[in-house]
């Protein structure tokens, strides 16, 4: 194969340059990552340069190992000697083997941020620190925002000097690392930061790298934060045949597409690239060969109102496609069912592949309605770069709490949530009532009632009986007839503490985790409206396993891909949904009540990023009425619609269903309403026009009556369904994961089964059969 083929000029120039510092500037799409792969073919290939002297440095496991398959495509032999890796990857490669001369043992741990968390809880203990007023989640931001711009906990302390606050700061920044090294551990910032030090302080080493890596390539370069950029530096000096030195580095990046800054992700790194190298051969690419001409003329259009931006020219000779498809629906439920709707009648009936479909957000929390929309339409998906919806971590706490109020049978869900938030119960306490329960033939918690009969339960006791009397209490509330679950929620965030907790942590992740617990209450209130009897919290939890057990991932290449905006960086498919297009959601709240016009420039540039991410067709959304925090927001459709030229729009809206409930909590919210100015007009052809988006459904559609989720599984007889299981129950099954079970229950659902099966080592599960693909054996 020839590598040069398939390339324009300018990617041909990148490519054959093959020696000194490269900065490749480009827009979306432009072929960046691929000048990247298709260069380091060129070198191996055309210039004899050793696979085992090439470094590709990428910034997410997925980045790296698509480039990877990249490479070994074009390159073939040897290509498994190139490095191409994370940032944090390659560093710990590095550490592993030099490590000892800075003082740390080759087998050193790596902390997670469960392990930081632990560690600082102590060292808060040990310089009395209450932690109900400075979190444990701050003071590790305030560290990891120093070792970002490598700031060594003497000159934290240096800066320090006469500002209280700052000096505390550095006090447990040193503390912190004086115990990292006790327990011969880093965390992750250090990786990048002890591999300078390093090479700082043995430059024997260092030199030995240098050589070894005489190219270095960087992708999504405008992310790089500082300590990166000084890692980089310091590598990329080899010195040749003749003793000159020489920096043979090439990176790639598009300033419009920095969306990092609160990872102190440092722009400047692409506008000073030039400076640090006067030799720099600069490139620029412009034409976009990804999407059609009308997406990226939206995608121009809106980057163009950035002020603090490096003007672009970006061009493609694609055809002009599909108009840009913006719709506006009533709630977020109805997006979702349109969205999935959409996506499901294009790969049945129209031959797509799930894989040809992204749903993208901006927030993790909003992955919830589509993943139940998806289940139910039995669409395989995946989400990129966070986990599902119900297994996340908060979310399991809760749910646990409702399982153990519920009755309290489930002796993990009561394990999971004794501890959680901290109570003082040790793991030594939790094993004697665990023996004392196994001995008793009791559940876990019912041993916990009885705690005052085990021994050796010392000063736990009190505490033990402070969470029993908090569910018992809460049982008993359960239980009457006007207190619902959403009440009940409440009242479980309250009496723990849990998003007080989180509150007080004041990070992104913290930020993150409340939106998602936020989610799960709109989720309660929507399951309790819909609810044609009185909602039962059994009959919550039991609606919620449906979805949560489902272990659809089996297949995880031709999936429907979700992800937020920030995780679908590099990458691109042909159809792409950007939902949640609402003023206070993209832009965020934060953003648009911000002093700085910095943060919607930023936010801007994520918008930039996600309409770059579509080929063939963009499809925006948004939702007039949305549920936030448990209460119905009314939001207008993001200022970033506005700037995308109305010319490249189609517009829908959709109109409310004449089945609208009226009498729901939801706008019980609101009684004042006004409903008529609020609620949409119906749809308007005459300036909406009839364009293929609305031919295949989107958008022009009469509501079912799902948008409050109504259409809970409902029984059908067998016989309207096709693809009946060839199991029954008392059969034995065999499923990929958990292993032999035995069928216990087969319901039809309206367009499948579901299963209940008692596996031999993984306890009872129910699943969709069409989703567990079990075998009889
Ligand atoms: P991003 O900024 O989103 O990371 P990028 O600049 O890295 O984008 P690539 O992902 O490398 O762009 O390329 C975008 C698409 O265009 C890919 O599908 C790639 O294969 C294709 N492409 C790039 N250059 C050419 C070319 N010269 N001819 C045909 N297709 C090309
Ligand atoms: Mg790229």
């Amino acid at each position: 194969m020839n590598i040069l083929e398939g390339l324009n000029k300018e990617q041909k120039e990148a490519v054959m340059h093959n020696k000194g510092p490269l900065l490749i500037l480009a827009g979306a799409g432009s072929g960046k990552t691929r000048v990247l792969t298709h260069r380091i073919a060129y070198l191996i290939d055309q210039c004899d340069v050793n696979p085992w002297n090439i470094l590709a440095l990428t910034f997410t496991n997925k980045a790296a190992k698509e480039m990877r398959e990249r490479v070994d495509r074009i390159v073939g032999y040897g290509s498994e000697n190139i490095w191409v890796s994370t940032f944090h990857s390659t560093c710990v490669r590095i550490l592993r083997r030099y490590i000892e001369a800075i003082g740390y043992d080759r087998s050193f741990t790596i902390y997670d941020s469960d392990d930081q968390k632990t560690l600082m809880r102590d060292i808060c203990k040990y310089l009395n620190i209450d932690t109900k007023y400075t979190k444990e989640r701050t003071l590790l931001s305030v560290i990891s925002s120093a070792k970002d711009e490598l700031i060594t906990p003497e000159t934290f302390m240096k800066n320090a000097q006469g500002d209280f606050n700052q000096e505390r700061y550095a006090n447990v920044y040193m503390e912190y690392q004086k115990r990292l090294k006790a327990n011969n551990a880093l965390d992750f910032d250090d990786l990048i930061f002890k591999t300078i030090e390093l090479f700082e302080k043995n430059p024997e080493i260092l030199s030995n790298y240098q050589n070894r890596f005489k190219y270095i390539m960087v992708d999504e370069y405008q992310d790089t934060n500082t300590a990166q950029f000084h890692l980089i530096s310091l590598l990329a000096s080899t010195e040749n045949e003749y003793g000159e030195i020489e920096h043979n580095l090439c990176v790639v990046g598009d300033d419009d597409q920095s969306i990092y800054k609160f990872r102190g992700a440092n722009i400047h790194n692409i506008l000073n690239f030039e400076k640090e190298y006067p030799k720099t051969r600069v490139i620029k690419l412009e034409q976009n060969y990804r999407s059609t001409k009308n997406i990226l003329k939206a995608a121009n259009e809106v980057i163009k109102h950035n002020i603090e931006r490096k003007e672009k020219a970006l061009w493609t000779d694609n055809e002009e496609g599909e108009p840009i498809a913006f719709t506006q629906f009533d709630t977020e439920y109805a997006e979702a069912e349109a969205i999935v709707n959409d996506i499901y009648h294009a790969t049945q009936e129209e031959g797509c592949a799930f894989q040809d479909f992204a749903i993208l957000y901006r927030t993790n929390a909003q992955s919830r309605i589509f993943e139940e929309k998806l289940v139910r339409k039995n669409i395989p998906y995946k989400i990129v770069g966070a986990v599902n919806f119900y297994a996340r971590k908060e979310i399991k706490d809760l749910l646990a709490y409702l399982k153990t109020i519920d009755n309290g049978l489930d002796d993990i869900a009561v394990k999971r949530i004794i501890n959680v938030p901290r109570r003082g119960i040790g793991l030594t306490t939790i094993d004697r009532v665990s023996q004392y329960a196994a001995d008793n033939n009791m559940s876990f918690y019912n041993a916990l009632r009885h705690a005052n009969s085990i021994p050796g339960i010392g000063r736990s006791l009190a505490k033990i009986e402070s969470f029993v009397s908090m569910i018992e209490i809460l049982k008993g509330k359960i239980s009457e007839p006007d207190y619902s679950i959403e009440d009940l929620i409440n009242e479980i965030i309250e009496a723990t503490g849990y998003v007080a907790e989180l509150e007080a942590e004041e990070t992104v992740e913290a930020e993150s985790r409340i939106e998602n617990i936020e989610e799960l209450i709109n989720k309660i209130i929507a399951f309790e409206s819909a609810a044609e009897e009185a909602p039962t919290l059994s009959a919550f939890l039991e609606e919620v396993a449906l979805v949560a057990d489902i272990d659809n991932l089996e297949d995880s290449t031709n999936v429907v891909v979700l992800m937020t905006l920030h995780s679908a960086k590099g990458l691109e498919f042909p159809f792409v949904y950007l939902c949640g297009m609402e003023d206070g959601i993209f832009p965020s709240y934060m953003t648009l009540t911000s002093d700085d016009p910095t943060e919607l420039e930023e936010e801007r540039r994520l918008c930039y990023v996600g309409i770059t991410r579509a080929k063939k067709k963009l499809s925006l959304s948004a939702a007039r009425q949305r549920m936030v925090r448990g209460e119905t927001n009314f939001n207008k459709p993001s200022c970033f619609i506005n700037e995308i030229p109305r010319y490249l729009l189609k517009q829908t809206t959709e109109s409310l269903s004449p089945k609208f409930p009226k009498n729901t909590s939801t706008l019980g919210n609101k009684p004042n309403l006004p409903t008529g100015r609020h609620l949409a007009p119906t749809h308007d052809s005459g300036i909406f026009g009839n364009h293929p988006f609305i031919q295949k459904g989107f958008g022009n559609r009469n509501l079912e009556p799902t948008m409050f989720e109504k259409e809970k599984p409902k029984k059908v007889t067998p016989t309207a369904l096709k693809g009946t299981p060839h199991y029954k129950p008392g059969d034995t099954v065999y499923h990929s994961r958990f292993g032999e079970g035995v069928v216990l229950d087969l319901q039809p659902l309206s367009n499948d089964y579901e299963v209940t099966v008692a596996f031999q080592n993984s306890g009872t599960k129910k699943m969709r059969s069409s989703f567990a693909k079990l075998k009889t054996v």
